[in-house]
Formats: C-alpha cells, structure tokens, sequence
C-alpha cells in the first residue's frame, strides 16, 4: 500500500486503504469494458471528495429547508444551469442520487400505483426500473414490455405502436442498458402522443454520447429525460432528470421531498464539473472516439466469427452472443476476468438460456477510450477476446494468464486520473 496517495485512510483504516489501493491496481492494469463503467477525470474525483459532503440541503437553491446554503445554492445552480445548456432543455433536477431512484421520481411525478407503464423488457436490453417484475416498479405498476425483431435485433416500431394503443400505459419508457443501435425518439415520441402516454428518454448509457454529439438528442422530443452522470458522461455517480418547463414542478417535487431528502453535496459538484468537461471540444471528440472504437471492434469481431447481436452497433456498446461458441456468457466472462479483460455476462434477445446463465457478454468502448486507445488497437483487443473465449472452451488457464501479461504490459502505457502508476 502506497501510503502517500491516501496518508490520512492508511493511517486511520489500514485494512480498508489496502483494499481502496488494490481496487486502484485492479482498475489501473485491467482492460475494463463494462459499457456502463468509466474513468472520472482527476477534477470530478477531486470535487467529489470536498467538505461538500458536510452540509445538509433539503431543498432547491434558493428554497432551502436549512440555512448556510450560500456556497451549496451557487453550486447547484452551476450543475443546472450547465446541464440545461449541454442538453438543450428547460429544467434539470441534479439531485437525484443514481438512476434508478430517479426512474422512481418519474413514476411519482406522473403516475399511480396500478397504472400500466411500458418499457423494454430487461432480457431484450431493457432497464429494470422500466417496470420489471422483480423491480418495485413492476410490482406497484403493472409493467408492460416490448423487446426487439428476432431476425434482426432491432426495435419494431410498428409493434411498439400497435402494443401501445392496445395497453394504453402512461408512462412509456425509451432506452436501456444493452442497446448496441440508435434509438428513434422521433418515433416513440409520435407513438407515445399518439396513446397518450408521458414518454420518458432514459439515457443513463448514452448521456455522454448525447453531450457529444455523437447520439441524436431525445430533447424537444420527449416529456422527462432521465440519465444518469456515471457511464458515458463521465461523472461521478449520480443522476438527473431533464424536462420541459411544464413538467418541473412534477420533477422536482417528486424527487424532494417526494422521494428523497438531502441531495449528495459533493455528487452535485462532481455533476458540475463533469458537465463543464463535456461542454469542452475535447469530449466532443472523445465521444465520437468511443463510438469509432466500437465500431472497429465490432468489424473485427465479426472477422474472428463472433456473433453479434443487430449485427453491430451504433455506439458505445456491443452484444456478444455466444450462443454457436459453446461457451455460455458466464464462462467466458470469468474467463476473460482472469485474463485482464472486465466484461459483464448479459441475456440475449431470446435468449435460450437462464436470466442467471445467460448466453452473452457485453461490451463497450467508453473506459478504453478515456484511457486513450483508439481503433488501431481494436484488431489486439478483439484478438485477446477471442483467445480467451478460446481458452475457456478449452479450460487452457495458461493461456489466460499470457493475455493478461499482454493486457496489463499494454494498459501500462494508457494511465487513469487517480489510478497507480506501474
Ligand atoms: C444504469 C442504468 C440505470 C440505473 O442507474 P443506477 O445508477 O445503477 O441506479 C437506469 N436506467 C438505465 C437505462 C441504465 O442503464
């Protein structure tokens, strides 16, 4: 344990700081491709970690339930003011504290316990706060999903419209966690118009695209948007939801006090900054990065005999199903894990085995991408994927352990805000 990097944790906790310094050495020599994951810049950590945390603020700026806010108001209004800007909207609430209580604070603003609400199932790449059984808001709802084309992988808009008018939902959601193509938000917009149905942009994955220009804006088309600051906007953990000045006053009192009490101080800063960064040329470029990244992974992979789920993707992310390698998702995501290389398991759109056991993994490009590897290291990247899924089907762990010699030897050269230098 370097105990220069966290003088006052090592001395005080040792034993939690030596598990905080080798997550640092987890994250620094590993290739993570979890499409949800990323690096934080070292001015989003640092704002993250600020006496911020010591003030209690229930309440909107300006509206406060205690006092000493003059310090805490500026800074929320900043993030809101920044996030109004970057996402061309009329009102933003940043205070909620990750994105599945902020999906919650939609379902409060808008809706009854009971109402129908429509969303993607989870299996087809949904989100489980879109009403899934398991989810509290397929329990206190009555959930109904839509999923993809088996033959293409694709939305069926003509299908989501006709399930639409039949179930009447009030809430409609858009967007998921294992989307690897473009949402047409023009066209749920005119099925949710259409059945009367509060339409909500979930975009917790592509926020950053979005900011980016790298995903067309769900903003003039939708009534709520919903993200969260963590994944592709490269914030630190948080949420915020976005609306047209019609809907604020339903957002806000939903998420305080309707859902939560004080807001995170120190995420509100962190949200700011983050923000800030990504109004920056800079990120415009990044995002554009992270989807050439996975595009040229996703050629590759295809090249190496690798199914894709639609074939591609149009941004950050990527559906591997494994279901003609013989290897199930679990398998070869542990595999992978052991040589360097953080996937997640994920079900397939039909996917014939168990939710638990499923038959893909899923990957993305954004974390690789702030870490600066560009498209010609895609052909290396999908080479170690497919000796490792190699390997697991053969149970070769020595060849495991020689990629992630390669892995760590490679991700040496491309170092992260905050993580150990080798
Ligand atoms: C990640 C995600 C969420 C939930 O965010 P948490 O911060 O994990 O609660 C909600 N919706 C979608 C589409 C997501 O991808």
């Amino acid at each position: 344990m370097n105990a220069s990097r966290h003088p006052a944790l090592s001395a005080t906790d040792p034993e939690l700081a030596s598990f905080v310094a080798a997550e640092e050495v987890l994250q620094a020599q590993t290739l993570r491709l979890i499409p949800s994951e990323n690096y934080v810049s070292a001015a989003v950590l640092e704002a993250s970690g600020t006496v911020l945390q010591n003030k209690y603020s229930e309440g909107y700026p300006g509206r406060r339930y205690y006092e000493g806010q003059q310090n805490i108001d500026r800074i929320e209004a900043l993030a809101v003011e920044r996030a109004k800007g970057l996402f061309g909207v009329d009102h933003a609430n940043v205070q909620p504290y990750s994105g599945s209580p902020a999906n919650l604070a939609v379902y409060l603003a808008f809706a009854q316990p009971g109402d129908t609400v429509m969303g993607m199932a989870l299996p087809m790449g949904g989100h489980l706060t879109h009403g899934w059984g398991v989810s509290a808001t397929g329990s206190w709802f009555r959930g109904v999903q839509y999923g993809v084309r088996a033959d293409t992988g694709l939305i069926d808009y003509d299908a989501v419209r006709e399930q639409a008018l039949a179930e009447r939902p009030r809430l409609i959601f858009c967007g998921g966690t294992a989307l690897p193509r473009t949402i047409d938000f023009a066209a749920f917009a005119s099925i949710a118009q259409e059945a009367g149905a509060v339409l909500v942009a979930d975009v917790a994955h592509i926020a950053g695209l979005i900011a980016g220009g790298a995903h067309p804006s769900p903003a003039g088309h939708v009534d709520v948007v919903s993200t969260t600051t963590h994944k592709t906007l490269r914030g630190p953990r948080g949420a915020m939801l976005m609306c047209r000045e019609e809907h604020a006053k339903a957002i806000d009192k939903a998420v305080f006090p309707g859902l939560q009490g004080g807001p995170h101080n120190q995420t509100t800063a962190g949200i700011a900054v983050a923000l800030h960064e990504a109004a920056q040329p800079s990120f415009v470029r990044y995002a554009h990065a992270v989807v050439a990244n996975a595009k040229a992974l996703a050629a590759v992979l295809l090249e190496r005999g690798f199914d894709l789920v639609s074939g591609g993707t149009d941004n950050h992310l990527i559906l591997i199903d494994l279901t003609g390698k013989d290897v199930p998702g679990k398998v070869a995501a542990k595999a992978l894990d052991r040589a360097g290389i953080v996937v997640n398991h994920n079900t397939v759109p039909f996917d014939p085995r168990k939710p638990f056991d499923p038959s893909g993994i899923r990957i993305g490009t954004p974390s690789l991408t702030s870490r600066g590897l560009t498209a010609e290291h895609m052909p290396l990247v999908a080479d170690w994927i497919a000796r490792a899924v190699d390997a697991a089907a053969k149970g070769d762990e020595q060849a495991l352990g020689v990629i992630r010699a390669e892995v760590t030897d490679l991700m040496a050269a491309f170092p992260a805000p905050g993580l150990p230098l080798s």
